[in-house]
């Protein structure tokens, strides 16, 4: 069944398959943002949500001088709050994750470990199975065969590369089709960690291959037709032009991004403060009734001597790590964040009247500016018009995909045990639920060109995709050739992918694509369409 999107639905438009059972048979400080008037005043604790239990004032940090932080980047953060209080949510996740002062993913891991695999601290679905790689890469040819089979200015972009092992299974797998194989320009990698590109570097382009920097980035030669291979920090620094036809995956990459926090508050009329004056005659004009307003979420040290007993560390939580040194305490005012970006988009504006106080909310601009990123390659913007919308972008990650808005999602993850995302600050991953509805809308509000289709479980993604027919092909050579032990270990694999138990990967995980805008005529492979070649 092909469905028609109306324009007026443009801004919502989302295409959510029907089941189907066909599946295809072959084939910084600086980036700290501590502008903001609540200082020490945010101390409310919001133990309801969180798990923290005691207030910390500025006055404990002055007190506490010789506090011992449990890593230099929880120090430095220390340092920073004291000086100017408590920072929202989003700037100690960007710390927490990416600072070049010992940052999760830039710096903190110890040389002897790495964040994957079974002695790192999580497995994702690439480094599960190659069989994961190899469908992203044929879901690819599946788009530039519909697309018109364009013969130059295909680019690869990924973001967020991990070790590199999805990028090298899609290259490998769109190897097997010269076609589109020699229509591939270059190949874009969008990775904050220096040693994470040269891992994937290394996978990529050899051990031994030269890796040469400029303006743009880092720069090296592919294993695979000698393609060149760009390393960029930031998507913004890919250049975009109207000939090229995007290929982009992110997979694990949103969830890694830094989110705001607000919990919705009832202001006494006393006390409410008007959001905008447009007379300045009247700068104290005071509403006579209690009005609702957005408190955002702020990070401040607890108090010196904590215990995990004293912070009520919950039992979801391993308290294996030392006892956390930060925690999320509530802003007794508005700060520049609570001010507009709740009120940036409808979904989140209604929960003033669907919910009312009480009300959660989280809200990540930097999956906003991606997502409208990736929608313009794809089919243009008024910056960058494209006569002719071309490209895909295929987004896995989880979170809700039936567009409830993520709230209390942020989680910190050690040795594959949940640990409390404020203990030893740059040791620990953090991530969060991605807002899919989100995305959908933040692309599709940033270019006219393009549809987005799903999200869908990620079990029913691969299942379309014939995971099932690949994996069996792969068990049966790999006991054949090493043992009945390796073919089980192969189907054990894939298993995992598509499991739909509870919190099973196949349905946790969710699938979006972002494509050139169709009418809703053709449906993408894997979201309940054919191949069309
Ligand atoms: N996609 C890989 C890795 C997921 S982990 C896989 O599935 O195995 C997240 C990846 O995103 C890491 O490579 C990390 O270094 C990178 N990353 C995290 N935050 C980033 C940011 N803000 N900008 C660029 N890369 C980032």
């Amino acid at each position: 069944m092909k469905s028609a999107v109306p324009r007026a639905l443009r801004h919502a438009r989302r295409i959510i398959p029907r089941a189907s059972t066909k599946s295809l048979s072959s084939s910084t400080l600086s980036s700290l943002t501590l502008g903001n008037n609540c200082l020490a005043s945010a101390t409310t604790l919001l133990s309801q949500h969180r798990n923290f239990s005691a207030t910390t004032t500025l006055r404990d940090i002055d007190e506490d001088k010789t506090r011992k932080w449990s890593t230099p980047l929880a120090k430095q953060l220390a340092a920073a709050i004291e000086l100017t209080g408590p920072i929202p949510l989003a700037s100690f996740m960007r710390m927490c994750l990416t600072s070049d002062i010992g940052g999760y993913y830039t710096g903190a891991i110890e040389k002897d470990r790495d964040q994957f695999g079974l002695k790192g601290d999580f497995v994702t679905s690439p480094e599960i199975s190659q069989v994961f790689g190899e469908l992203i890469g044929v879901w690819f040819l599946t788009e530039w065969l519909a697309q018109g089979r364009q013969s130059k200015g295909i680019e690869l972009i990924e973001v967020g590369p991990g070790r590199g092992t999805l990028m090298d299974d899609v290259l490998r797998t769109i190897q097997s089709f010269p076609a589109m194989a020699n229509s591939i320009d270059a190949i874009y990698m969008v990775e904050a960690s220096p040693e994470l590109r040269v891992a994937q570097k290394n996978l990529l382009c050899g051990e031994d291959a030269p890796m040469t920097e400029s303006k743009v980035g880092y720069h090296s030669v592919c294993k695979y037709n000698a393609l060149p291979i760009v390393w960029t920090e930031t998507i913004k620094s890919i250049p975009i032009a109207p000939e090229k036809m995007p290929f982009i995956v992110a997979h694990e990459f949103f969830d890694a991004l830094p989110i705001h926090a607000f919990e919705l508050v009832s202001v006494p009329a006393s006390k409410s403060t008007p959001q905008s004056s447009t007379n300045n005659s009247s700068p104290s004009t005071q509403t006579t009734t209690p009005t609702f307003q957005w408190r955002e979420m702020l990070v401040s040290p607890t108090p010196p001597g904590s215990t995990h007993e004293s912070l009520n560390t919950p039992p979801t939580q391993s308290r294996d790590t030392p006892p956390p040194d930060f925690q999320l305490t509530r802003a007794t005012s508005s700060t520049r964040h609570s001010l507009y970006l709740p009120d940036s988009f409808p979904r989140f504006r209604a929960l003033k009247s669907s919910v009312g106080p009480g009300a959660l909310l989280e809200v990540c601009p930097d999956a906003s500016l991606y997502a409208s990123d990736f929608a313009a390659r794809i089919g243009g913007s008024p910056q960058h018009p494209k006569s002719k919308p071309s490209g895909a972008a295929l987004i896995l990650d989880y979170g809700p995909g039936d567009g409830t808005i993520p709230t209390n999602s942020l989680r910190g993850i050690r040795k594959h045990k949940r640990v409390s995302p404020f203990a030893e600050p740059g040791l620990t991953d953090l991530s969060v639920d991605v807002d899919f509805a989100g995305i959908a809308e933040s692309a599709t509000r940033a270019s006219e060109g393009v549809e987005v289709h799903g999200p869908i479980a990620q079990g029913d993604f691969l299942e379309l995709m014939g995971i099932r027919q690949r994996a069996e092909v792969l068990a049966k050579r790999a006991s054949q050739q090493e043992g009945e032990e390796a073919g089980k270990a192969v189907e054990k694999a894939w298993k995992r992918l598509v499991d739909r138990g509870p919190g099973g990967m196949g349905k946790v995980y969710q699938a979006l694509a972002i494509l050139p805008e169709n009418d809703g005529k053709r449906r993408p492979v894997g979201f309940g369409g054919d191949v069309v070649n």
